[in-house]
């Protein structure tokens, strides 16, 4: 279904970009995962994913990697923006540095890829590109203003995008899961942990390759007659 197509997934190292990453390995695709800070190379060589060093909050560093990319590979296809992070805690306590990182890596990291990566895309008038929101973007976290902004800002920039590429013939999509189990929520007290799943009606926590699922769909022909939507793979919180 992706034979020679180019697929770049941000925050690819762990998590959910990992399960992703997985999930297009052995399509006869190129699939490249990008990181910040570190990465299991062994692992990723024997899948036969590349990986590449490079912050998303970093307009410079994104350049680099997506022009090191499209000069190897000719193109991208498919851009999966999924690189994000916490730094949750009260309005009232929230330190301005808590609120820069996390708008600067999951929104203004999507606006960096989104644009460095589109060009190419509307040169061959072809793409899809899905970026991974949040439940807590749609109905708001207490303890997460920075994330819900910041989520709740990606859901506004899909549809502005999706309407500006739609004429040379790019999807730009969005999946909002609910809790997924990772490193990410691995951090979270098992008193906060049980008061979610008390609020999922599937009475469960999602995996890696729930979102996988989805996100491959959004990327392939199925769904060439959609975007500008988010899609929310979160077990029903959000109906
Ligand atoms: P993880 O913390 O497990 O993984 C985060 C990934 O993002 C890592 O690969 C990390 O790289 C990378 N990353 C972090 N900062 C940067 C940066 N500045 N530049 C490039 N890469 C970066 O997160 P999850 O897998 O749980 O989450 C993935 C996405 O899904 C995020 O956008 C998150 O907000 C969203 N999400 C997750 C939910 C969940 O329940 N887990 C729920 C809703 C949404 P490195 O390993 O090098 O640090």
């Amino acid at each position: 279904m992706f034979k020679d197509k180019t697929i770049l997934i941000t925050g690819g190292s762990r998590g959910i970009g990992r399960s992703i990453a997985e999930s297009f390995a052995g399509e006869e695709a190129s699939v490249i995962v990008t990181f910040k800070n570190s990465i299991d190379e062994e692992y990723f060589n024997s899948k036969n994913i590349s990986f590449y060093k490079c912050d998303v909050s970093d307009m410079k560093s994104v350049q680099e990697t997506i022009d090191d990319i499209i000069k190897s590979r000719g193109k991208i296809d498919v851009l999966i923006n999924n690189a994000g992070v916490t730094k949750d805690g009260l309005l009232m306590r929230m330190s301005e540095e808590d609120w820069d990182i996390v708008i600067d890596t999951n929104l203004k990291g999507v606006f960096n890829m989104t644009k460095a990566v589109s060009r190419n895309m509307m040169s061959k008038r072809s793409g899809k590109i899905i970026n991974i929101t949040s439940v807590s973007g749609i109905m708001g976290n207490p303890g997460q203003a920075n994330y819900s902004a910041s989520k709740a800002g990606v859901i506004g920039f899909t549809k502005a995008v999706a309407k500006e590429l739609s004429s040379r013939n790019i999807n730009v999509n969005a999946v909002a899961p609910g809790f997924i189990e990772t490193e990410m929520t691995d951090k979270l007290t098992e008193e906060v942990r049980q008061s979610y799943l008390n609020s999922i009606p599937l009475k469960r926590f999602g995996k890696g390759s729930d979102i996988a699922g989805v996100v491959r769909f959004l990327a392939s022909a199925d769904a060439d007659y959609i975007t500008g939507q988010t899609i929310c793979v979160d077990g029903g919180i959000i109906m």
